[in-house]
């Protein structure tokens, strides 16, 4: 009955710090989000003791009846969440996180060797969607599988959906995904489910980065076109690390066995019962009035923060934001994404630098992916989101200085010329 305290001092200082450091810095990495303290409450329980494979009612272990009765209700939770009737939907909430989600899915739809064609990941889209460079096909989702990724237009950031149409007429996939990690974007879903139909081809959604943002009726509902569709429970919608899989009941081909039998037995064990409590507790705090509120707000701080940075004279793909997230293009400063992103750490602001559609390199990403959900969880308001843009440009304006000093493109000549580095200490006081 000893406390992690007084068990493991080591651990529990690591902890500590993360918290202080998750708590003292300006989180703006945009697949990132603040649990309730009853979500983390949820996931430190006793359920983490417990093996269940199976589903409720049909376990492969006893003493189940507790974990039937919670996994039953994070399904009906998990359904009331998007508004879906459960005559038309139903869902496995199992998959331990969103890539073993969208491999489950993969397996639960088609083939090893079909073609499935999903947003490219220089673009926007996730690894679990096809992702392969020339050389190497990366994702197991691409190993398995035949892919060929589709793009976002360079010129307007926004899926090029003709050339999208062309290719599949000669690719002619078994399965279309839609949904990304880095779009800001709303997705034509329509175009997306005339052009699956055109090839007999499931239309599957991941719409992890926006699912918070779906359940908050801030985002289209990707159900009224999907035949499946994928979440994480950690990003907009506020949850602990697990995934979640949709599936429609009333399409007559069975993919509800399909989708069950593909996540267990095919693609994983025992569920992680206390993590699933957790998302049952994140799934009930979605469907509140207060959640709604979370998701507007999201948004018009997001928008705001793209307004300040296009009004500083920065290019941001698409130029603007509809959801959580902005990319910021600072190929026009000539900078790469990894220089801006070291001086923020420098000062406690965390992002991500990100690839732009059009990148030479993915190695060094000519942007960097900001996101809003973190800190409005933390309360904060459009006049907040002014100073943080004051900040990412006094940072830009550093690094502009700094490389312009050091005459050297190099990150290592860059990280010695910050040394010591006054403007940067001052900020760092200021965040
Ligand atoms: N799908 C999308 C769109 C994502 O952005 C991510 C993670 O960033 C995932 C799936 C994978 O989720 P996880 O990291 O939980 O495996």
């Amino acid at each position: 009955n000893t406390t992690l305290e007084q068990e493991d001092k080591e651990i529990y200082d690591i902890v500590e710090n993360e918290k202080l450091r998750q708590w003292s810095g300006l989180e703006l990495i945009a697949s990132e989000n603040f649990t309730s303290q009853a979500v983390i409450e949820a996931n430190g329980t006793a359920l983490t003791n417990k093996y269940s494979e199976g589903l409720p009612g049909a376990r492969y272990y006893g003493g189940n009846e507790f974990i039937d009765e919670l996994e039953i209700l994070c399904q009906k939770r998990a359904l009331a969440a998007f508004g879906l009737n459960p005559e038309q939907w139903g869902v496995n909430v199992q998959p331990y996180s969103g890539s073993t989600a969208n491999f489950a899915a993969l397996t639960a739809l088609i083939q090893p060797q079909d073609r499935l064609m999903g947003l490219d990941l220089p673009s926007g889209g996730h690894l679990t969607h096809g992702y392969q460079t020339a050389k190497k096909k990366i994702s197991s989702s691409s190993i398995y599988f035949a892919s060929m990724p589709y793009q976002v237009d360079p010129t307007t950031g926004l899926v090029d959906y003709k050339r999208l149409e062309e290719n599949a007429a000669l690719f002619r996939p078994q399965l279309l995904i839609c949904g990304a990690s880095a779009y800001p974007a709303e997705w034509e879903y329509d175009t997306m489910r005339k052009v699956a139909d055109q090839h007999g081809a499931y239309l599957m959604c991941d719409m992890a980065h926006i699912s918070g943002l779906i359940a908050g009726k801030e985002a289209i509902s990707p159900f009224d076109f999907c035949d499946i569709v994928t979440t994480t429970t950690h990003k907009t919608l506020r949850g602990p690390r697990a995934g979640l899989i949709f599936f429609r009941r009333d399409k007559g081909d069975k993919l509800e066995s399909r989708v069950n039998q593909a996540v267990f037995p095919s693609c994983q064990g025992g569920p992680h019962n206390n993590t699933i409590a957790a998302v049952a507790v994140a799934l009930k705090q979605a469907a509140s009035p207060e959640f709604k509120q979370y998701a507007k707000q999201v948004r018009a701080n997001a928008l705001k923060l793209a307004e300040c940075l296009t009004g500083y004279g920065y290019k941001l793909a698409t130029g603007t934001t509809v959801n959580h997230l902005i990319l910021w293009d600072l190929k026009p400063q000539k900078l790469t994404g990894s220089k801006v992103e070291r001086i923020c750490d420098m000062v406690h602001i965390t992002i991500n630098k990100n690839s732009i559609a059009g990148d030479k390199s993915a190695v060094t990403p000519g942007g960097v992916r900001l996101g809003t959900s973190a800190l409005t969880s933390r309360s904060f308001k459009e006049e907040d989101f002014v100073k943080v843009a004051e900040f990412l440009h006094r940072i830009v304006q550093i690094a502009l200085d700094v490389q312009e000093k050091c005459g050297s493109k190099l990150m290592k000549d860059f990280v010695a010329a910050l040394e010591g580095n006054q403007e940067v200490a001052q900020l760092k006081k200021e965040v």
